[in-house]
């Protein structure tokens, strides 16, 4: 479904990614794990058509992306982004509309509204509330209603975890789980590898710009060297 062939990124002098190749297939939950600055984000990014590569390429149903975030949108592919980025003076019901911003077919949208409020039942309890006035774990719910709101057929999650209490990330990776019965792609970038291979059905782990591991989730969690150097077990 997205295959990204030998991508290299840069940014002035630093070579962020170095030849990074990874394949999601359609349905699956694919994580990249890694840690703070090992390129994850611009992985995400440049899939988004927010970065071009130097080299390398990303292919979508057959066919090579445009490195467009309107296109990349278009074409069913959304980025739900680290931090989040929450509309903070406009209301749940209106920061969700926006996901839809691209699309005209109105009855569709009320009903993909009905959807996230079903997954996101706090969201609708919340509909009117401004959303710079929601906890981080509702913030994190708001921006990943929000990019359901696009109808994506894959959705890249940065870091969905990011500063949200244990008991807030375990609804988080539920909600995940969800989202991908909903009949959803999902390309998910984690520090917290532990949760992310929980969930995952493939994983790849990237180090300073290179993917060094890749396989089969459940494979990658009983890896020793990952479980050193991910998972905290010695
Ligand atoms: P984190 O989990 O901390 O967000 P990451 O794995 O997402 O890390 P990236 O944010 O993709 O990592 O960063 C990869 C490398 O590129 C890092 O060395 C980072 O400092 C560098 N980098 C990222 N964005 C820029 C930028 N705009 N300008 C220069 N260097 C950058």
């Amino acid at each position: 479904m997205l295959k990204i062939n030998n991508l290299h990124v840069y940014y002035g002098g630093i070579h962020a990614l170095k030849g990074v190749s990874v394949s999601v297939n359609p349905g699956e939950i694919v994580t990249i794990i890694g840690s703070n600055g090992a390129g994850k984000s611009t992985l995400l990014n440049t899939i988004s058509g927010f970065i071009k590569p130097k080299e390398g390429e990303i292919i979508y149903k057959g066919e090579k992306l445009i490195q467009n975030p309107y296109r990349v949108v278009k074409k069913g592919i959304c980025q739900v982004p680290e931090g989040r980025l929450v509309f903070v003076n406009l209301t749940v019901r209106d920061n969700l509309m926006l996901g839809a911003y691209l699309r005209k077919d109105k009855k569709g949208i009320l009903e993909d509204l009905e959807k996230v409020y079903s997954i996101f039942p706090r969201l609708k309890e919340r509909e009117k509330q401004i959303g710079g006035t929601l906890s981080g774990g509702e913030q994190q719910m708001l921006a990943m209603g929000r990019g359901l709101m696009s109808n994506p057929e894959i959705i890249l999650l940065d870091e969905p975890s990011l500063g949200l209490a244990p008991m807030i990330v375990q609804r988080i990776f539920d909600i995940i789980l969800d989202i991908k019965e909903m009949g959803k792609t999902i390309l998910l970038v984690e520090q917290n590898a532990y949760k992310a291979l929980s969930i995952a059905d493939r994983a790849y782990v990237l180090e300073q710009g290179k993917i060094v591991l890749q396989g089969e989730a459940k494979e990658i969690a009983s890896n020793s060297k990952i479980q050193e150097a991910y998972l905290g077990k010695k």
